[in-house]
């Protein structure tokens, strides 16, 4: 009778004690697990070198403080990829890039996930979708970008947008599109003068967005939002938060049909502006930029906390511009400076372009927020536009000048507009998550992932 008792108690809190660990899952509990396959968000910031996340965490923190201020990269770091390419230089652009981190196989510049002798590759979400999976983008350019078009078409050159736009359009053999969900911009390349694909894509059933606003009201796949007629504007001169928003929505809606269908999806979320701001040599775009990025990690952070199977990994497909913090001898990087300029430099060259010189002072005074010299305001009303060249061609030589005064003030340093050959930084965490561990080479990460949907 007493052996009894005791064994009934014993089993009791036995019981107790197990249904205590399964509601409240501790860092150490293994999650509640199942045997399919992890949900894979992969996210790219474009042109995100190291210098761009130092300059970002420094950028939120304030000088003096005994703390710096915590970003939502720091603890996922697992280590460093190079990014060269199959090319006769070490230096890779957006298209190399995104196919070597597509496709697991390097390119040369310009490719579209085809190899160096532009064989087609097939990429993680092909594969994924093979393998009945959700599958999307979302990108804060035009979606027929080199970064996105990269995952979901083959194309020999990244300039070929209108193409890129019409094998997005195209349905695939077995009756379905090769994404359920496809955000961002590029409005212009889907209604075109010679083709207009919105309404053939609507009867088909895609539902097709042209305001951001438009996609609270979408309850089910498939989805395609083209946001702005090319890229969404610089995140400085726009809404805060707005690629946040684009993948709390994306990843809402693959998540209910992951529940609806049993499989898991797989989502590439490109922080893409980042690299045209280090294009232009723009600190403050950067910044603006990077802020954004890392309010779409935090999304995905969010989302991975409530369903822990799910694979994050982030990384950049090159760095840009040859940033770095400090510059002309002086020990110092002034991001009280950098986070007082309201307006990306090409906002502003395009708004002097407008205004009458006499007005460019006023107009540039409260936006650059910087204590401008009489010798600096003298070489900005001097320069003159290139009027040989169109559109923002024509701005350049005043881009330039707004650049180095910025510079000058801010002590940000800056080698090239172009890209550099810099190692990038690699970030994991979520089932899977020690595969990415170290120094690796981009297409590395790009045959890991490939093989958890295999
Ligand atoms: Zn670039």
């Amino acid at each position: 009778m007493k052996s009894l008792t005791l064994f009934s108690l014993t089993a009791l809190s036995a019981l107790v004690l197990s249904s205590c660990s399964a509601t409240a899952p501790s860092a150490t509990t293994v999650a509640p697990h199942t045997t399919s396959a992890p949900n894979i968000i992969f996210m790219i910031g474009d042109g995100m070198g190291f210098e761009y996340i130092s300059a970002y965490r420094y950028a939120m923190s304030e000088l003096g403080q005994s703390e710096l201020a915590p970003t939502p990269f720091d603890d996922l770091l697992v280590g460093a990829a190079t990014t060269y390419p199959d090319d006769d230089t070490w230096v890779t652009d957006s298209a190399a890039g995104a196919t070597a981190l597509a496709t697991g196989v390097k390119s040369y510049n310009g490719a579209i996930a085809l190899d160096a002798n532009k064989n087609p590759q097939q990429t993680l979400m092909e594969l994924a979708r093979e393998h009945g999976w959700g599958t999307g983008a979302v990108a804060t350019v035009q979606v027929n970008h080199a970064t996105p078009a990269s995952f979901f078409t083959h194309h020999p050159s990244r300039r070929m947008y209108n193409e890129i736009a019409d094998s997005y359009a195209a349905q695939i053999t077995n009756g379905g599109w090769s994404y359920d969900v496809l955000l961002g911009g590029g409005y212009s390349y889907f209604h075109r003068d010679d083709v207009n694909w919105l309404p053939q894509l609507t009867e088909q059933g895609m539902q097709v967005l042209t305001q951001l606003e438009e996609l609270e009201t979408v309850t089910d796949l498939p989805v395609l939002g083209l946001f702005a007629p090319k890229a969404l504007p610089f995140a400085i001169d726009d809404r805060p938060e707005r690629l946040a928003e684009m993948t709390q929505h994306a990843l809402r809606l693959l998540d209910k049909q992951s529940q609806q269908n049993g499989k898991p999806f797989a989502l590439m979320i490109e922080g893409s502006m980042i690299d045209w701001c280090g294009h232009a040599n723009d600190i403050a775009c950067a910044i603006h930029e990077m802020a954004d990025f890392a309010a779409a990690v935090q999304v995905v952070r969010d989302y991975i906390a409530t369903n822990p199977n799910t694979l994050l990994v982030i990384t950049a497909d090159h760095s840009t511009g040859g940033l770095t913090l400090g510059q002309g001898g002086e020990y110092a990087w002034h991001t009280d400076k950098v986070m007082g300029i309201n307006s990306s430099i090409e906002t502003m060259a395009t708004t002097l372009a407008q205004l009458p010189r006499e007005e460019w002072r006023d107009y540039l005074t409260p936006v650059l927020n910087l204590p401008v010299t009489d010798e600096q305001w003298q070489r900005l009303l001097s320069t003159q536009f290139d009027d040989s060249a169109q559109g923002r061609e024509r701005l350049y030589p005043i881009h330039q000048v707004l650049a180095s005064i910025i510079t000058e003030h801010t002590r940000t340093g800056w080698t090239t507009s172009g890209h550099t050959a810099v190692d990038v930084p690699v970030m994991a965490y979520g089932p899977g998550a020690d595969k990415f561990r170290g120094y690796i080479n981009n297409i590395d990460i790009a045959k890991a992932l490939i093989q958890l949907v295999r």
